[in-house]
């Protein structure tokens, strides 16, 4: 069966922080309640709960002690966040009310990539901050959760120190965090399809070290899109090697989706739930434990879009047997 990763604690309020950034930060309570109303009573036994946010041992496997210092710095963090405001905060409401709810969503990460390999599929409700670098925050990034849970599988022993990673990321943004965080681990294979037009776009080293590179533009129509992911993603999987992936991560941004503020492309509902599905089905197919994240998504409807996928993911996985 799959599994669900959520916590109430993931969701950010305060102050009316989530107003002045496009990101929905009550997305992932908006999407459990979505789940709740699906899958009924049936829900608690696909749902693994948090019980604590990552600590700071999890962070430093990616993250360096200066760095994580310097997230006391309220001026540093509103950089990150790209919400100027927050520089006027505190340092000790920072930590409590915006970096707690992602250091939860990065032990949720964590968990997820914990049961991926036991039960195949995981996903969780938050995570995929993929701006993260191991010694800056940008990109309302601030803690490499991708590299944090899989230097966590290695550290635990789940999968083995030489088993290969593939990374696939759908988000509208190119992944330069993900990039920097393993540029020099070479059994990480990384995917990208993004808006090439857009932020991180002078992050040309990030870039270089993409593996499959699909760099699109604002013109790319759902057909093209699909095609492109069609044409690349199988290629991509099945060069990886000849022995097995050992671990996916699936960075599933739905702000490609039409209308989103940062995304600038203009994907349908219907293509997006079309894609979440063939990349996932490409993966399990091949018997690749797999975790999803969601990371961006800046529309009213980023929380029903994941909704919808989730949910057929889920029913999918159950189906197989998976
Ligand atoms: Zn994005």
């Amino acid at each position: 069966m799959p599994r669900i990763v959520y916590s109430r604690h993931y969701n950010i309020g305060f102050y009316g922080l989530e107003r002045l950034h496009p990101f929905d930060s009550r997305k992932y309570g908006r999407v459990w309640g979505l789940l709740r109303r699906h899958f009924g009573s049936s829900l608690s036994g696909l749902h693994v709960r948090p019980r604590r946010a990552a600590s700071r041992d999890e962070l430093m496997l990616v993250h360096s002690n200066d760095y994580l210092t310097r997230l006391r710095d309220p001026k540093y963090v509103a950089g990150a966040l790209e919400v100027p405001p927050v520089r006027r905060l505190p340092s000790w409401a920072i930590d409590w009310h915006v970096l707690r709810p992602m250091r939860w969503a990065t032990r949720g990460t964590i968990l997820a990539a914990a049961n991926a390999l036991e039960h195949g599929f995981a996903v969780n409700l938050s995570g995929g901050y993929h701006h993260a670098k191991p010694n800056h925050g940008e990109g309302f990034s601030i803690y490499a959760d991708i590299g944090i849970a899989v230097a966590a599988m290695r550290a635990q022993q789940l999968i083995a120190d030489d088993s290969r990673i593939a990374y696939i990321d759908t988000d509208a943004h190119q992944g330069n965090g993900v990039c920097h965080t393993f540029m020099s681990d070479n059994r990480v294979f990384i995917f990208d399809i993004f808006n090439c037009r857009i932020y991180p776009i002078f992050d040309v080293d990030a870039r270089k070290r993409v593996d499959c590179d699909v760099g699109i533009n604002s013109s790319i129509t759902d057909s093209e899109y699909m095609g492109e992911l069609h044409n690349r993603l199988p290629g991509f999987l099945d060069s990886v090697g000849r022995s097995p992936i050992g671990l996916a991560i699936y960075n599933a941004g739905t702000d490609v989706f039409a209308g989103d503020p940062l995304g600038g492309l203009s994907i349908s509902a219907d293509t997006i739930r079309e894609r979440d599905l063939f990349v996932v089905r490409e993966l399990r197919k091949r018997n690749i434990p797999t975790i999803m994240v969601l990371s961006g998504g800046y529309t009213k409807q980023s929380y029903q879009l994941v909704a919808d996928s989730v949910i057929e993911l889920i029913e999918m996985e159950t189906a197989e047997g998976g």
